[in-house]
């Protein structure tokens, strides 16, 4: 039976394990199917402290997990399809049928970046397509930008953009946006944001050298193809959080994310923590789950010593 188990091998599960391993708990952590996570999908990260020059997403990813090995973090590799928290120990059930018993469980298995499912996306993600703005709207300091999205996300990612592009065309398949009124009034008060409503995406296109050109849609008044042109594709159409295999147990919002007590990575069940993005609908950056990750070590410790009082009741159910 293992003190802890840790489920994903983003920066917050590698996080979490390097405390718990320092804290000689000898976590097991669980890497799901994208071991190392979303920043693997990434070239150059340039706002993680610590490098001044950036770093590769797959090196910063590989560099966490041989810190939790060199304390003790015990890896397997496999994803969890379900765990039992009506029992002490919990049984995590892995991919396989292999079940495992933990007295304590942290669940970081981050939300994953919604995307169009045209050609030419996955190929370019991080080589012109992002999901982030926040992390890549810099590589683009006066170029040429799209925003797929009509919500508010995408309306805030266009105008967080026009800090950096030339010009932010915003491109959405209805007539109508789903934004709010006020974020739709900030994007259309910016005189760099222009708009191809009503245009379905069909592919990114890029060059002979395999750099994004722009964006084909098809535009729904004429059934016209239309090519909209820009350096870089930015896709703000939401994040899916990673909590489907969890059922009902653990308290979620309507969105899926995990609801953890205000200031603390407490779930609804003692001795069960969330940290990352599977619990965070605002921030989703490496270094917010990272520290996040910590957290959870610390309360986990605090849990297991047995001087964590699990209050819930301050904490609105949903
Ligand atoms: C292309 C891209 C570029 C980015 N660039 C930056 C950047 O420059 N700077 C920055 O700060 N942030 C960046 N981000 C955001 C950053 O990657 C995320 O905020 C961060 O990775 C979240 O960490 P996490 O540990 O919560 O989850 P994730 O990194 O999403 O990791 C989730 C882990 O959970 C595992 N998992 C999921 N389900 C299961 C399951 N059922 N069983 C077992 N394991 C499971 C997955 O395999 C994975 O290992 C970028 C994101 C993307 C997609």
């Amino acid at each position: 039976m293992y003190k802890s188990i840790v489920i994903g091998t983003g920066p917050a599960g590698l996080t979490a394990a390097i405390y718990l391993a320092r804290a000689n708990l000898n976590p097991l952590v669980i890497e799901g199917v994208q071991p190392g996570g979303q920043l693997t999908t990434t070239t150059e990260v340039e706002n993680f402290p610590g490098f001044p020059q950036g770093i590769q997403g797959p090196e910063l990813m590989d560099n966490m997990r041989k810190q939790a090995e060199r304390f003790g973090a015990e890896f397997r590799s496999g994803w969890v399809e379900q765990v039992d928290f009506s029992v002490r120990p919990f049984k995590v059930k892995v991919e396989g049928g292999d079940e495992l018993e933990s007295e304590t469980v942290i669940l970081s298995t981050g939300a994953s970046a919604r995307y169009l499912s045209i050609p030419g996306e996955q190929e370019n993600v991080g080589r012109g397509v992002s999901t982030c703005a926040t992390c890549d709207g810099f590589f683009f300091r006066g170029k040429k930008i799209i925003v797929v999205g009509g919500g508010d996300s995408a309306m805030e990612e266009a105008s967080f953009l026009t800090r950096f592009a030339s010009t932010v065309t915003l491109v959405h398949r209805r007539d109508e946006l789903r934004a709010s009124k006020i974020m739709q009034d900030r994007a259309r008060s910016n005189e760099k944001v222009q708009w191809a409503l009503n245009r379905t995406p069909l592919a990114v296109v890029t060059d002979e050298n395999s750099t994004v050109k722009g964006l084909k849609v098809r535009n729904n008044a004429t059934n016209q193809e239309e090519l909209v042109e820009a350096d870089g594709v930015f896709v703000a159409i939401g994040h899916t959080p990673n909590t489907k295999f969890l059922g009902d147990a653990i308290h979620t919002d309507d969105h899926g994310y995990i609801i953890v007590k205000p200031g603390t990575t407490e779930t609804n069940i003692p001795g069960v923590f969330a940290c990352g993005d599977v619990q965070d609908t605002r921030y989703r950056q490496a270094i917010t789950a990272a520290g996040s990750g910590c957290m959870a070590a610390m309360d986990c410790e605090k849990y297991l010593e047995g001087s964590m009082v699990h209050d819930w009741s301050e904490t609105l159910n949903p």
